[in-house]
């Protein structure tokens, strides 16, 4: 779907200074405010879409760099999101809106809305898995053991000790919001907001829960199954939703921030989808053609390695490397020839080699002669 142009979104042109981009912006919110429009997907829609424009268009970077390349620039290295803004965004930019201790930062409940009637979310955990290559090729489960905040068994998670341990609240009689009439600069305005009591719940716990103490969560233990897809790689992060921290009394649980590190292989080397495999060769068998077994991700297997091979000739085993994470497509093995020279000699290998030193088929200056242009494509 083609975005709106940021300008048309608010109503301003393209010269708009910053008040009147604060003015124009000022009035949609009231008009499409969801306190004032309950569920109404299209006006929350409007809604969030001038926060878009006006958090753009508001910072003059952003607004420079949008001017110049249209919504196109505003992914990305830019520094803005593209476009998903969350209702917590757009309340916490009010303060600077309409300015701190105005009628309208309780007017539009401060930010707290989308948390209203549960507890505190519980905050996000971190784990470190290592993998292996073949582990990364494949994919893979693990289990892992994370101490952490788990809901209270014994409460489930509510802080009461039990169903009997509640009383309505007096402050909202059980509503969990309150009114109150705030005076705005477009006049009186009545407004709701959640009960600072009760936080929204509408009753008060009057005895805590003995096991948890009232926070409806305990430090304690959990297995958690972490499905790994094939072809992650070192420093990508994986989020399980829910799996960390659980929240105080009842509050939605964190999540589980996954980052993957990876086991060096002792023999390849990974290259993005490709693995490498650097392989020793003795002289003769590179002058005289030979097989030789190489490992790969999947066990070794044995590759020809055909009369007058070079060094540094590369040989490449089809589909032997790591599959692409978003599930397309899969690398290579390369097998990279190395000539081994040898360091430590007998008198006799010494000798053999001494026969050989001037021999013509032996020195490139005297192949290069004979073979001209050719000489090049030789290495090849
Ligand atoms: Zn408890
Ligand atoms: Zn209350």
């Amino acid at each position: 779907m083609a975005k709106k142009d940021f300008y048309e979104v608010l109503g301003v042109s393209k010269t708009a200074t910053a008040d009147e981009l604060k003015k124009a912006y000022r009035k949609l919110a009231m008009k499409y405010h969801p306190d004032r429009n309950p569920d109404d997907k299209e006006a929350e829609e409007k809604f969030k879409e001038a926060a878009e424009a006006y958090e753009v268009l508001s910072d003059e970077q952003k607004r420079a760099q949008y001017d110049k390349f249209g919504h196109a620039g505003m992914g990305g290295a830019g520094g803005f999101s593209g476009g998903s803004m969350n209702m917590e965004d757009i309340f916490s930019q009010f303060g600077d809106i309409f300015g701190e201790g105005s009628p309208f930062g309780s007017f539009f409940g401060g930010g707290r809305r989308s948390e209203r009637g549960v507890g505190q979310r519980g905050s996000n955990l971190r784990v470190k898995v290592k993998l292996d290559l073949e582990e990364i090729a494949n994919g893979t489960n693990k289990k892992i053991k994370v101490k952490k905040h788990i809901v209270c068994d014994s409460c489930h998670g509510t802080g009461a000790k039990d169903g009997n341990s509640y009383q309505t609240c007096q402050t909202c009689h059980g509503q969990g919001t309150v009114r109150k009439v705030a005076q705005t600069f477009l006049g009186q305005m009545a407004t709701t907001q959640v009960c600072p009591t009760c936080q929204g719940e509408g009753k008060i716990i009057t005895a805590k829960c003995v096991k948890c103490r009232g926070e409806g969560r305990v430090y304690g233990e959990e297995v958690i199954s972490i499905d790994i897809p094939a072809g992650v790689s070192e420093g990508i992060q994986l989020s399980m939703n829910g799996k960390g921290n659980a929240g105080l009394r009842g509050g939605r649980a964190g999540d589980l921030i996954i980052n993957i590190s990876e086991i060096p292989h002792p023999e390849l080397r990974r290259d993005g989808m490709d693995v490498i495999h650097e392989l020793y060769l003795n002289f003769a068998d590179a002058a005289l053609g030979t097989s030789a077994e190489v490992p790969t991700i999947s066990g070794k297997v044995k590759i020809k390695v055909p009369r007058g091979t070079q060094s540094g000739k590369l040989f490449r085993l089809q589909g032997k490397g790591i599959p692409n994470l978003n599930g397309y497509g899969r690398g290579d093995e390369i097998v990279e020839v190395q000539i081994f020279t040898p360091t430590d000699m007998t008198s006799e290998e010494e000798a053999l080699l001494e026969k050989l030193r001037n021999s013509a088929n032996f020195n490139p200056s005297e192949v290069k002669e004979k073979k001209g242009h050719g000489f090049f494509n030789f290495f090849k």
